[in-house]
């Protein structure tokens, strides 16, 4: 019987995420980060965050060529070092039974969304347990399958680097999810984009308490780790490569990422990269819809202008 590709398109993007965030040690150990501004000082990228992603599309593109492949950094030269090129399938990923239902999808159905490094601000600050690796995997327009690599996570062991996986369906791997303590509401939020807007969110919220962390990636992974209720972050600074694998590590424990309207968005190949609306992270426990209830109306008017 041929594995499916949702599941080969995984054990490949868990192995080459690891690969990418050994490269981001590298730079940083080498110690001349590149630094550009892209958009501004608020939107940096590093050699850190090209080298990452020429690893991860080149991966990618060589054994699924017909897969479409978004990376946060553009178009990427695939003529990478061989030491950059990963080809084998995660051994361990590939025993878990593929969901009935993604068995049949056709190569041609997918969209990887590539955040090579997520928190490049933090990264060039030194606040590195912030920094993942983010692999979304898209069917159509909705995102399935997810790959969070952390190059800085400490094991017991001493060892540098874990990987967190969720596909819809089978559930989440490297990390044993967790709830939020009962009767607070933890918020998790920006650390290097705040605005008033975004401020006028979390206090409609009435939040008992907000953490300030760096990352699409890590803030997801504090609601993993039982440490937040909510991710909310009202403003249009997120892009679709931030989003797709965090919400499908996510929603494939239980929890729910949409935008600040409560509305799923679409990661087809041909949407814009702007999450306009924001971003609205919730665990299994909390009641989505009644926190999406509670954005004020002039917030989500201010998103929509
Ligand atoms: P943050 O929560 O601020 O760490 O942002 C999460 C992700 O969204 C990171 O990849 C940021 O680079 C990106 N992001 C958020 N706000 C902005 C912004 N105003 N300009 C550029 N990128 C942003
Ligand atoms: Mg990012
Ligand atoms: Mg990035």
């Amino acid at each position: 019987m041929t594995t499916p590709q949702v599941m080969r398109i995984m054990a490949l993007s868990i192995n080459t995420a690891a690969r990418a965030g050994s490269i981001i040690r590298e730079v940083m150990q080498r110690g001349n980060l590149g630094i550009v501004e892209k958009e501004g000082k608020d939107d940096l990228q590093t050699e850190a965050d090209r080298s990452a992603q020429q690893c991860i599309i080149a991966s990618l593109s060589r054994k699924f060529p017909n897969v479409k492949v978004i990376g946060e950094e553009g178009d990427s030269n695939l003529d990478v070092k061989d030491e950059w090129l990963i080809s084998e399938e995660n051994e361990e990923f590939l025993t878990h039974k593929c969901p009935e239902d993604l068995r049949e999808v056709k190569e041609e159905d997918f969209v990887v969304w590539v955040d090579p490094l997520d928190g490049t601000s933090e990264y060039t600050q030194g606040l590195l347990d912030h920094v993942t690796v983010l692999i979304g995997v898209a069917i159509k327009d909705r995102a399935v399958g997810g790959v969070i690599y952390q190059p800085y996570y400490k094991q017991t062991n001493g060892s540098l680097g874990r990987t967190i996986w969720g596909l819809k369906g089978l559930g989440t791997g490297g990390i044993e999810p967790k709830t939020a303590p009962k009767g607070q509401m933890i918020i998790t939020t920006t650390r290097s984009h705040l605005t008033p807007l975004v401020q006028q969110a979390l206090d409609a919220l009435s939040p008992t308490e907000v953490i300030k962390v760096g990352g699409a990636g890590f803030k997801v992974l504090q609601l993993l780790e039982g440490k937040a209720h909510a991710y909310v972050f009202a403003s249009p600074g997120c892009k679709r490569w931030d989003t797709c694998a965090p919400e499908a590590v996510l929603e494939a424990w239980g929890g729910t990422l949409t935008d600040l309207a409560g509305i799923h968005y679409s990661y087809a190949a041909n949407v814009e990269f702007k999450n306009r609306m924001g971003v609205l992270a919730t665990i299994p426990e909390i009641s989505h819809s009644d926190i999406a209830g509670k954005v004020p109306k002039e917030v989500l008017e201010a998103l929509r202008s």
